[in-house]
């Protein structure tokens, strides 16, 4: 009989010699995300148009030749190229991408007064943004059996009234990430994790940071028992991007202390 498969050892730094770009990596979620693959051992390159926020994190992170900033708008295609050059030129590689990168405030306007210029800004950073970003980093994604993870909203599935742009661009990551998995396997997985409400207050730059200020109500009535920190967004992010999940690809995952499987009647 052939002998049973070993017990594995945890492995606490599954980045280790990799590189992963994150979008709007500077402030909010995505600097948790990039913090996180720093804790798992690796190197991040983060592209926000913040550049105060990108230059906070180089110099509050202390992580050497880790950690690179460089400025990107992800509404513009040429902006994505350079960044995306520029990264692969610093680290001579990359392995992962994340796309979290967004306009996050899902309120716009009731649909008659909604603007085409207001719906198409939503779409061109939200959506098209993150399709660019990967259109332009595959080949070099495909090189190392790269993966991609890209930032949804748990508004892709439950709504308030007039966040039609909103909810469509997130809507559209969700099923433009199970395209794309089809597409880029077997060298390159995607995922997406849609979040619930993550207090983002301080995370943000110095200069507008703050302590989140939460009631219990808002804690008590997720199932868990809390809002959502970037970190609990940041520890799936890791997972996703390292060998241990390379056989997942093309998922969901809803990451908001059980807000949608709460039932809502009145
Ligand atoms: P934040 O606004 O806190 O941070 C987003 C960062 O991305 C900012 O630094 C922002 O810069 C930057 N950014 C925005 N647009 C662009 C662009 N076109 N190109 C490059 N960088 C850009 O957002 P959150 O951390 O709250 O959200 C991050 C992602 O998570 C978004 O996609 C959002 O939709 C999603 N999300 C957030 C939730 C939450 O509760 N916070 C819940 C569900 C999903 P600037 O400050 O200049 O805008």
């Amino acid at each position: 009989m052939p002998k049973a498969p070993d017990i594995a050892a945890h492995d606490a730094s599954p980045l280790t010699g990799k590189t992963v770009l994150v979008t709007g990596g500077a402030q909010g979620i995505g600097r948790g995300i990039a913090q996180a693959i720093l804790g798992a051992g690796g190197c991040v390159c983060i592209g926000d148009r913040d550049v105060e926020a990108g230059k906070a994190c180089i110099d509050e992170w202390q992580a050497g030749t880790r950690a690179h900033f460089i400025a990107v708008d992800v509404a513009r295609e040429a902006s994505i190229q350079r960044w995306i050059a520029a990264a692969l030129k610093r680290f001579g590689r990359i392995d992962g991408l994340v796309n979290n990168a967004g306009i996050a405030h899902p309120h716009v306007a009731p649909l008659s007064e909604l603007a085409l210029s207001d719906w198409n800004r939503y779409l061109a950073t939200n959506l098209t943004g993150a399709f660019l970003c990967c259109k332009h980093a595959m080949p070099e994604l495909k090189k190392h059996h790269g993966a991609i993870v890209n930032i949804a909203s748990t508004r892709a599935l439950q709504s308030e009234p007039d966040t039609e742009a909103y909810a469509a661009s997130k809507g559209g990551l969700v099923a433009f990430t199970h395209a794309l998995a089809v597409s880029a396997g077997p060298n390159v997985r995607a995922n997406v994790i849609l979040p619930g409400w993550i207090a983002t207050d301080a995370w943000r730059k110095p200069s507008e940071r703050s302590k989140p200020s939460l009631s219990r109500r808002d804690h008590a009535q997720h199932p868990a028992g809390r809002v959502g920190t970037p970190e609990d967004i940041g520890a799936l992010a890791v997972y996703l991007l390292s060998e241990p999940s390379s056989f997942i690809t093309g998922q969901s995952f809803v990451v908001d202390g059980g807000m949608t499987i709460k039932m809502q009647y009145a």
